[in-house]
């Protein structure tokens, strides 16, 4: 039998199914890993090993009375941004960084329904600010992965949702948690190797989780498979009367999609996607995805998103807008942590100087200047009204194709000593990725391909609002086609 850390979330349900292995032995498995290697890569702020514990128990009962669920006994990470009732929730922030939530988010809420386990709270980037995981007030995280011939390099697992990715591909968790709102869930998954998607805006609800940019911030899964992407969205999705903007519209059987096949269906490869410098690696193995997707019977269609080249300023507009007003909560008052200080003001002052990272407090005052009287109109609403152009490109387009098939990075997974001095060099990771959020369509990311020092890239699949049917098929059969088995240099041992 397969390691229990090695098991796909399909796979490890399977086999409690048929009670080859029980949930106590698949939670005690993932624990151990997590004991032995999370001091190393930090994917993990808090565990809850007795909780997991209980609630492995509670999901042996009900598979043994033939109650089993979607994710009956199945370990997982939570992103540190979904409050869990009863367990601390930092947003890897030091102003949280005491904050135990009286309410469960509405998506954590919807996996312990279907019986999920909890290992614990993966760590993200401050306020799910940030590409490398590396402004966590909880510390880095390190990517699993090595560059072949340099394995003493700290390598970042992307970001925001970095601690989802690492412990997903270290064999840490069978799947997790994560949210998206310019690439959290995709960069990460292609630095780390493994898979993941954001859904359609308003396809899960974000009541409970943190807030970042409200109209861009997405729940979605990051896992090994597609397959197993499919499965957890399957449970995290659905309407919830709690956010207004959760979208009431059924849940289809995402998992049945994966094995839909591409035969006749139209893939778009939009022209501005091919930019200048990049790497040729990452141009070739776009090239092989067209070529897969073709060998499988899907054609390929050339089409324009003239708007791209305005959506990494776009994003890096209106998400710091949204961000400045969401973290005016966080006053010392109501939430986590308070410096106390001579009058009011004096005590809102000392507590966000003490609570908030560097680059929250840049996102804080870029997007309170571009909210500013004055500049409200050059910036903000000039963004919002380049978002509905970026967003009509995408309606067009869905006139000729059925999907469309990207990049999902402009890199492979760089060191943690990179990047790291230049703010804007940093917000060129999102490239790819921040316009599906701008536009509120689905996105997928697949491991499917290498670069020169065995680092995993990834491709991307963008569909139509709420067709991730389509898109997990598309990505499915990229993710046959590539064959991808390559393993991270650090992992839980089998
Ligand atoms: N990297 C982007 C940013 O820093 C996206 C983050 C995210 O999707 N949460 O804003």
């Amino acid at each position: 039998m397969t390691a229990p850390t090695d098991m796909t979330l399909a796979g490890a349900r399977a086999a409690l199914g048929r009670r080859e292995i029980s949930a106590v032995e698949l939670t005690r498995a993932h624990l151990g890993a997590i004991e032995a290697l999370n001091p190393r890569i930090n994917a993990y702020i808090t565990t809850t090993p007795e909780l997991a514990l209980a609630q492995a128990e509670a999901a042996d009962a009900a598979l043994a009375k033939g109650e089993g669920r979607a994710l009956t006994g199945i370990p997982l990470a939570i992103k540190d941004l979904f409050c869990t009732a009863g367990t601390r929730t930092t947003a890897g922030s030091r102003i949280l960084g005491s904050f135990v939530p009286p309410y469960e988010s509405t998506v954590s809420g919807n996996l312990l329904r279907d019986g999920a386990v909890f290992l614990g709270k993966a760590n993200l980037d401050e306020f799910a600010m940030g590409s490398s995981n590396t402004t966590s007030a909880f510390g880095a995280v390190e990517n699993p992965w090595k560059r072949q011939g340099e394995e003493e390099t700290f390598l970042v697992p992307g970001g925001s949702s970095g601690g989802s990715a690492a412990a997903v591909a270290a064999r840490l968790a069978l799947g997790a948690t994560a949210t998206d709102t310019g690439g959290s869930i995709r960069q990460p998954a292609a630095f780390c190797g493994i898979a993941g998607i954001k859904p359609t805006y308003g396809r899960c609800s974000r009541f409970g989780i943190v807030a970042f940019a409200s109209s861009l911030d997405q729940a979605g899964p990051v896992a090994r498979t597609v397959e197993d992407c499919a499965i957890l969205l399957g449970s995290m999705a659905g309407f919830d009367p709690k956010d207004s903007t959760s979208a009431d519209i059924p849940v289809p059987d995402f998992a049945a999609a994966c094995a839909r096949g591409v035969k006749g269906l139209r893939i778009g490869i939009p022209r501005e996607y091919r930019l200048d410098g990049l790497p040729a690696e990452i141009a070739a193995l776009w090239d092989q995805g067209m070529a897969w997707l073709k060998a499988e019977g899907a054609e390929l269609v050339e089409i324009s998103l003239p708007h791209t080249k305005h959506a990494l300023p776009t994003y890096y507009i209106v998400a710091p807008a949204e961000a400045s007003s969401n973290l005016a909560r966080y006053d010392g008052v109501r939430f986590g942590l308070r410096e106390n200080g001579e009058d009011l003001k004096d005590l809102y002052e000392r507590t966000r100087a003490a609570g908030f990272g560097e680059e929250v407090r840049r996102r804080i005052l870029i997007g309170t200047y571009v909210l500013s009287a004055g500049y409200y109109d050059a910036y903000y609403l000039k963004a919002q009204q380049v978002r509905a152009l970026i967003k009509r490109d995408f309606d067009q387009a869905w006139d000729k194709v059925d999907a469309i098939l990207t990049p999902a990075t402009p890199s492979a997974a760089f060191g943690r000593d990179e990047k790291q001095d230049d703010p804007v060099a940093m917000y060129l990771n999102d490239v790819f990725t921040v316009t599906a959020n701008l536009a509120g369509i689905p996105g997928l990311a697949v491991p499917a391909g290498q670069d020169a020092k065995g680092l995993p890239l990834g491709l991307q699949i963008l569909g139509k609002p709420f067709d991730e049917e389509t898109v997990f098929a598309v990505g499915s059969a990229i993710e046959r086609a590539a064959g991808f088995t390559a393993l991270p240099a650090l992992r839980a041992a089998a």
